[in-house]
């Protein structure tokens, strides 16, 4: 990488606006301190989906006997896991369902008015929920919650321009915070500013993994820009597999 190059990628880094890692994360997820899965197992709907990491860590365990994935990646129900909330005492971000979407079809509808009624009783905590199902969030949210909780954030995962229609559904919802999950980052994406300016967060990252696809750095500028004009906080997560130059550096 050369220094130039360098320099711009260390300013995406230093515009940062809200949260990375803190210490004593039980996570990697750079944006987040804890994961909780009350169900796990899906399958892919986009091409963000393509490397999906939860499906090769638990398929990685099918049918070793008497592990918690000795299913793989099939859909499961966890409700053992629907209070583990309540008992975590030091508030936490907790990223809801990362070995899974939590509005994929097979989530049943008692499943999820059960996860809110934990989210609205451990206040104490923030929730961030991301989909790629945004079309059955906002309809399930409209349907069987009044008031989406302060502490629960909604977001939507948005790798390539044909999913921004995503955001217009997230901007539906009437929550405090609802955030833009654009990785892996597959093209430039490019948001209309009257949905930009309803979004509270923005991440931004490459794809990891022997099989990631690449992430050009003016994709990732270019959306630090559009969130800079509408006000929108930025997290710049990484640049995946590749270095600024297109060179392969993992
Ligand atoms: S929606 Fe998420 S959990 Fe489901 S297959 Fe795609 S990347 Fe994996």
């Amino acid at each position: 990488m050369t220094e130039t190059q360098s320099n711009r990628t260390a300013d995406l880094e230093t515009t940062n606006t809200r949260r990375g890692a803190s210490p004593g994360n039980t996570t990697k997820i750079e944006w987040t301190d804890k994961t909780w899965n009350t169900c796990t197992g899906c399958q892919p709907i986009s091409p963000g989906c393509a490397n999906c990491y939860a499906s090769a860590l638990a398929e990685r365990f099918r049918g070793v006997p008497n592990h918690h994935f000795t299913n793989g990646f099939d859909f499961e129900l966890r409700e053992h896991r629907l209070e583990d909330p309540l008992q975590w005492r030091k508030p936490s971000m907790v990223f809801v369902g990362s070995m899974t979407d939590l509005f994929y079809d097979q989530v049943p509808d008692d499943h999820l008015a059960k996860v809110f009624e934990t989210m609205a009783r451990a206040s104490h905590h923030t929730f961030q929920i991301l989909t790629k199902r945004a079309d059955r969030m906002v309809d399930w949210v409209g349907k069987h919650v009044d008031i989406v909780p302060n502490n629960v954030w909604v977001g939507v995962t948005v790798e390539n321009q044909d999913y921004v229609s995503r955001i217009e559904k997230l901007v539906e919802i009437p929550a405090k915070v609802r955030f833009v999950s654009f990785e892996p980052l597959l093209s430039e994406v490019v948001v209309p500013d009257y949905l930009m300016e309803q979004i509270q967060w923005a991440i931004v990252g490459g794809e990891t993994g022997h099989r990631a696809r690449r992430m050009e750095e003016a994709w990732a500028i270019g959306l630090r820009d559009q969130c800079k004009r509408n006000g929108v906080p930025f997290f710049f997560k990484h640049m995946g597999m590749f270095n600024a130059d297109g060179e392969r550096v993992g």
